[in-house]
C-alpha cells in the first residue's frame, strides 16, 4: 500500500490495476499523505463558494436525479434576476467572492437572459468570480457566457465508460457529448472542472480507474467527487448510496495525481456522513460550497434524498460549515480562490 501511494505521490500516475488496489485499500495512509500534499500547496486555506440553485426546471431524464424531468412530483421553480442578485449580495456579506450559478438544463436561460445576469452580477461584484454549471451547451454559448464575465463551468462527466454513461442516461445524451462540451469549455477559456458520483448504479472500481485516466487527459482546474445519493422518484430509488471510504480514497487519489487541483468536499458528502465535510478536507478537499439558495426554494432542488441545509439561511449554512474546517485545522479566506494559486 505504501509504494502505491509513494508512487502516486512521485509519479502521479497508477496503472488501472494500481488505482483499483488503492481505491479499495486506501484509508488513513493514503488520507495523510493526501492531506500533506494538500498542505503543502495551499497550507490551512480552505476556499468557500456560494452556491445559488437558480432552476429546477431541466429537460433531461438524468435516471439518478431527482429533478429530472421525467419526475412530476418535483415542484419547479425559477429565482428572477433580482432574487439570484440578492443572493449574491448576501454571500458577499458573509465573506464569499465565488459564486456558482447552478440549475438544471433549463431552455427558459437562453443566453441572452444568462449574459444579462453575468453581468449585472459583475457589476455589483467586480471583485468576485463566477462559476456557471448549467449543463450541455454549444460552443458558441459557452463562448457569450465567457465572455460576459463567467470565469470557471463545472460540468461533471458523470463517468468516462460509455457503457455506463449509457446505463445512467437516457437514448440520447452520450459520453462523447459530454466530453466534447468539456474540452470545448477549455478552449474557450473557462477554468474547468469535471466529476463524478462514486458509487453510482452499476459502478465498478474499473470504472473509477477510467475516470482518473479521462481526467489525466482533461486535465481539468476542479474536480467535483460526491457519493451517489438515492432519490425516491428516480428509477434509482432503491439503490444504496455510495461508501465513504471509497469517495474518500478517491478524493485523496485525486489530490496526489493532481497537488494544485481545486476538490470540494461536497453537500452529498455533508449527507451521507454528518462529518463527511471534515473527513474529505482530512483526505485532500481544500473547497467548501455552502448554499446561498433562498430558504424557500432549497427543498425544491432536491437532487437525492435528506440533502443538508435545506431548512437553514445562508449565514447558518456557512458558519456551520465554518466551524467544520476550525474542527479540522482550517480556515476559510475571503479570496476567489482562483486555479493555480
Ligand atoms: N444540469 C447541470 C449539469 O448537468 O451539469 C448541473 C446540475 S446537475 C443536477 C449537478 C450534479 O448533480 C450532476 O452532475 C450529478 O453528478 C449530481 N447529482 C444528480 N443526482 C444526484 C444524486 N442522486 N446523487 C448525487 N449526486 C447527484
Amino acid at each position: 500500500m505504501k509504494n502505491l501511494t509513494e508512487k502516486l505521490r512521485e509519479e502521479k500516475f497508477l496503472s488501472r490495476e494500481e488505482f483499483k488496489i488503492l481505491l479499495a485499500q486506501g484509508g488513513e495512509e493514503l488520507h495523510n499523505a493526501a492531506r500533506e500534499v494538500c498542505e503543502s500547496v495551499f497550507g490551512r486555506d480552505i476556499y468557500i463558494r456560494g452556491l445559488i440553485e437558480f432552476t429546477n426546471h431541466c429537460v433531461q431524464n438524468c435516471n439518478y436525479c431527482g429533478i429530472r424531468s421525467g419526475n412530476k412530483n418535483a415542484a419547479r421553480y425559477r429565482l428572477s434576476p433580482e432574487e439570484i442578485l440578492s443572493c449574491c449580495a448576501e454571500g458577499y456579506e458573509l465573506g464569499i467572492r465565488t459564486f456558482v450559478l447552478q440549475g438544471g438544463e433549463d431552455n427558459f436561460y437562453t443566453d441572452e437572459r444568462l449574459v444579462e445576469i453575468l453581468r449585472s452580477i459583475k457589476q455589483n461584484h467586480p471583485d468576485c468570480a463566477i462559476t456557471l454549471s448549467v449543463g450541455e451547451r454549444s460552443k458558441e454559448s459557452y463562448a457569450r457566457l465567457f465572455d460576459a464575465g463567467g470565469d470557471r463551468y463545472l460540468l461533471r462527466h458523470e463517468t468516462a465508460n460509455a457503457e455506463h454513461y449509457a446505463a445512467l442516461h437516457p437514448a440520447g445524451l452520450t459520453l462523447a457529448s459530454r466530453k466534447k462540451c468539456l474540452f470545448d469549455l477549455k478552449e474557450v477559456g473557462f477554468q474547468v472542472g469535471c466529476g463524478f458520483m462514486v458509487g453510482s448504479p452499476g459502478q465498478t472500481l474499473d470504472h473509477i480507474a477510467e475516470d482518473f485516466e479521462f481526467i489525466r487527459e482533461l486535465d481539468p482546474e476542479m474536480v467535483g467527487i460526491g457519493p451517489f445519493m438515492p432519490h425516491a422518484d428516480t428509477a434509482c430509488a432503491g439503490e444504496p448510496p455510495g461508501d465513504l471510504q471509497l469517495v474518500l480514497n478517491a478524493l485523496a487519489i485525486l489530490r496526489l495525481m493532481k497537488p494544485t487541483v481545486l476538490l470540494p468536499a461536497t453537500t452529498a458528502l455533508g449527507t451521507l456522513s454528518k462529518r463527511g465535510r471534515e473527513l474529505g478536507v482530512l483526505a485532500g478537499a481544500n473547497v467548501v460550497m455552502p448554499n446561498l439558495s433562498p430558504r424557500a426554494v432549497r427543498k425544491q432542488y432536491m437532487l437525492y434524498d435528506n440533502k443538508i441545509s435545506t431548512s437553514d439561511d445562508a449565514a447558518l449554512t456557512k458558519s456551520r460549515i465554518a466551524e467544520q474546517m476550525k474542527n479540522v485545522n482550517r480556515e476559510i479566506v475571503i479570496g476567489r480562490g482562483d486555479a493555480n494559486v
